[in-house]
């Protein structure tokens, strides 16, 4: 695939991290992981020049919505895909679509090279902002590197965070491949990961809310006993004998878990 050619001085836009994979084996490898059938409603966030639209568009899919923030953009693809009526482009902010509304009776499946800039929020809106289980089946999503080992970080290691709990809470989380800063144009200071998120119930019944408000509570004393930084909860780290010397860092999903039900 050539390098996209355009010489507008608003392209590419920094502020929407526009970084677009002009490498077409890494392309195709990604395309090979991602399955779908005449069923299943895709949205793909942020397609741009479509490098990944164009072979997603030649998948099974009874629905395919290319959200796209960039008004230009999303021009260019209404007039290339303008022969597919089941090819939808959205100019909208991903932040603020609503997918549930066209996500149809079926499960859908999110994908999408994100803007390095918002892609831990757009993640927290689909797992936070949804109903469990979710209106989706699986989202394969590229992030940069730090985030991802962030997101797939255990207990104990030090990288350990708040996304961590939150989203192995609610997904299965596989890092499918691994995307050099090479491959994007133009090149970004950072390598980027393909992560793939398949909701599970183990814990459908602890309120996000509550869960999300224990792991802020935790976490922003990270250095803290958590025994200090619980301290309105003692009572719950007695019930699950939870060690109350422990750090933020040193507590499982489960523990978090299990002190969110008990809220
Ligand atoms: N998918 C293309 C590719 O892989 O070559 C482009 C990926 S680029 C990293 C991110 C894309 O998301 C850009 O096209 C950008 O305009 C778009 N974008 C940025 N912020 C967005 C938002 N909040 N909602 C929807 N699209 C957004």
């Amino acid at each position: 695939m050539k390098r996209p050619l355009n010489t507008s001085k608003t392209f590419p836009k920094k502020s929407l991290g526009q970084n677009f994979i002009h490498d077409k084996n890494f392309i195709l490898k990604l395309n090979s992981l991602i399955t779908s059938n005449s069923f299943t409603h895709i949205f793909e966030i942020g397609p741009g020049l479509g490098a990944l639209t164009e072979y997603l568009a030649r998948k099974d899919f009874k629905k395919l919505f290319l959200i796209e923030k960039d008004d230009k953009l999303y021009k260019k693809l209404k007039v290339r895909f303008i022969d597919n009526k089941n090819i939808l482009p959205v100019n909208c902010d991903a932040l603020q679509y609503d997918y549930e509304r066209y996500s149809g009776n079926y499960k859908a499946l999110i994908v999408g090279n994100l803007p390095f800039n918002v892609s831990s929020q757009l993640l927290m809106r689909w797992i936070v902002d949804y109903e469990w289980p979710p209106f989706y089946s699986k989202m394969i999503l590229m992030f940069q590197k730090e985030v991802a080992e962030r997101i797939l970080a255990s207990h104990n290691q030090k990288i350990y965070g708040r996304i961590s709990v939150i989203t192995q809470a609610r997904c299965k989380v596989k890092k499918l491949l691994y995307a050099p800063a090479n491959i994007f144009f133009p090149k970004p200071k950072v390598d980027g990961v393909i992560l793939e998120f398949t909701p599970m119930n183990k814990y459908v019944n602890v309120n996000i809310s509550n869960l999300q408000k224990i792991v802020r509570q935790s976490f922003e004393q990270r250095r803290k006993k958590i025994k200090t930084s619980l301290k309105d909860y003692n009572h719950l780290l007695r019930k699950y004998k939870i060690d109350d010397d422990l750090r933020a860092e040193n507590l499982s999903v489960d523990d978090y878990c299990k002190l969110a039900s008990g809220i």
